[in-house]
């Protein structure tokens, strides 16, 4: 059984993107010249999880991100043209997203759910491609496109735009995220980048089969709306077969991952 209203993992936006939108469409919304479309877009996120006093900004939880987020950023850093950036945020939900600009941030639920340095490599690697392909951009011009055709050229300065942007947006993040193919895009970027970086990247194949055997009650967000696993797993599984001088060293055996090490209740100190 599927709920089909709660939120993707790996997939969606935060839901923190509506206030994004509103400030970006907000008749005189200021314009920090200095940043480019993207940095301004994850300016805002940034700062809406800040006022949210989600983002961790001390924990040892770091000492376990930190290294893996290095690695992968040397190999992704060159495909990107603004620097990579790793926040924990407090959620309860295992999650992990990026955001325009090079932002990217975990959830500190999702270092105590993956049960691997590779799944967590992997997701990071996931989501550090949907940056590289801009895929937030594609999403946001998407909604502008949809926006001024239903809405019209009259209104689109008026105070009521941003308010009918952010509730159109809504049911669009909550119900689709990105498109499949971004998605299994970003799964295929993900495990070139994990590979140059040295991490096994089966660890995405092996995340997607803990989904489906996660119990549904203790994490119910996670898989209540992936059907597509599988269909992730085959395109990888398939790329692996594709490329053998990348891929072709690495053990798809589980037991062959790297433990994690991460601190029971470790302390956070919040961003304020
Ligand atoms: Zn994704």
């Amino acid at each position: 059984m599927r709920n089909t209203t709660s939120r993707r993992w790996l997939t969606a936006l935060p839901l923190s993107a509506i206030a994004l939108f509103a400030s970006l469409t907000a008749p005189g919304a200021a314009q920090d010249a200095r940043l480019d479309d993207e940095q301004q877009i994850g300016q805002e996120v940034f700062n809406e999880l800040k006022a949210k006093g989600e983002i961790v900004v001390s924990s040892p939880l770091y000492d376990t991100l930190t290294p893996i987020a290095a690695a992968v950023t040397r190999t992704a850093q060159p495909r990107y043209n603004h620097p990579f950036k790793f926040y924990l945020v407090h959620e309860s939900a295992p999650n992990a997203f990026a955001t325009a600009g090079g932002n990217v941030y975990v959830t500190d639920s999702l270092l105590y759910f993956v049960k691997n340095t590779e799944e967590l490599a992997g997701t990071i690697c996931h989501e550090v491609s949907h940056t590289i392909h801009h895929d937030s951009m594609t999403l946001i011009e998407k909604e502008r496109k949809v926006e001024r055709r239903e809405l019209g050229a009259a209104i689109l300065l008026g105070p009521t735009r941003a308010h009918i942007l952010a509730i159109a947006l809504i049911g669009k993040l909550r119900s689709l995220g990105y498109s499949r193919d971004a998605e299994s895009a970003a799964d295929l970027t993900g495990s070139d980048v994990c590979a140059a970086s040295g991490y096994d990247p089966w660890g995405l194949v092996w995340l997607f089969q803990d989904f489906d055997a996660a119990d549904l009650t203790q994490v119910p967000q996670l898989l209540s709306d992936h059907p597509d696993n599988q269909h992730r797993v085959d395109a990888l599984k398939k790329h692996f077969r594709e490329n053998p001088s990348v891929f072709a060293a690495f053990s798809s055996d589980v037991k062959t991952a790297k433990p994690l090490v991460v601190p029971q209740n470790a302390p956070e100190a919040f961003l304020r």
